[in-house]
């Protein structure tokens, strides 16, 4: 798994996992990739120092950072339907495992590590701070790379 930091064209930034660089470029190339805060689609890796190993040492040594953009060249390390068929069995097993709270996620989350309500598995919407005040609280939680099922509009 990979994290990146990415931001949209409304200069939401957000953190993403994705299975692979590749996996993230598939996602990012087909507008698969869309801001957690506003659902844009329009979403590119914020500028920051490369965390990705190179296949080849002489492609490091000549990347420039103008490299950033042209990522979608990249040829993909695995064919897309695998990637798809990944996150589709991913974000299956999760709606079937877990129930979806929506923007209660937060504070169920909270609930549960308090003990003020039963532990089961949830999924649901949690702005970046959100998420990362319940981890700095040792509240396990990971973005899914994928927007919950919600109504439209
Ligand atoms: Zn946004």
């Amino acid at each position: 798994m990979i994290r990146y930091t990415l931001k949209c064209d409304k200069e939401h930034s957000f953190d993403s996992w994705f299975a692979s660089a590749a996996a993230y470029e598939a996602l990012q190339a087909r507008g698969m990739v869309s801001c957690t805060i506003c659902g844009s689609t329009t979403v590119d890796k914020a500028l920051m120092a490369p965390a990705v190993r190179p296949a080849r040492k002489a492609a490091a040594a000549a990347a420039p950072e103008a490299r950033a953009g042209a990522g979608a060249e990249a040829p993909l390390s695995a064919p897309q339907t695998g990637i798809e068929e990944a996150f589709a069995a991913m974000r299956q097993a999760v709606e079937a495992n877990s129930d979806y709270v929506g923007v209660n996620f937060v504070a169920e989350a909270r609930a549960m590590h308090e003990g003020a309500m039963p532990e089961r598995a949830i999924h649901g919407e949690a702005r970046l701070d959100e998420a990362k005040a319940l981890l700095d609280d040792g509240i396990p939680v990971m973005p899914l790379p994928f927007l919950p099922k919600r109504s439209r509009n």
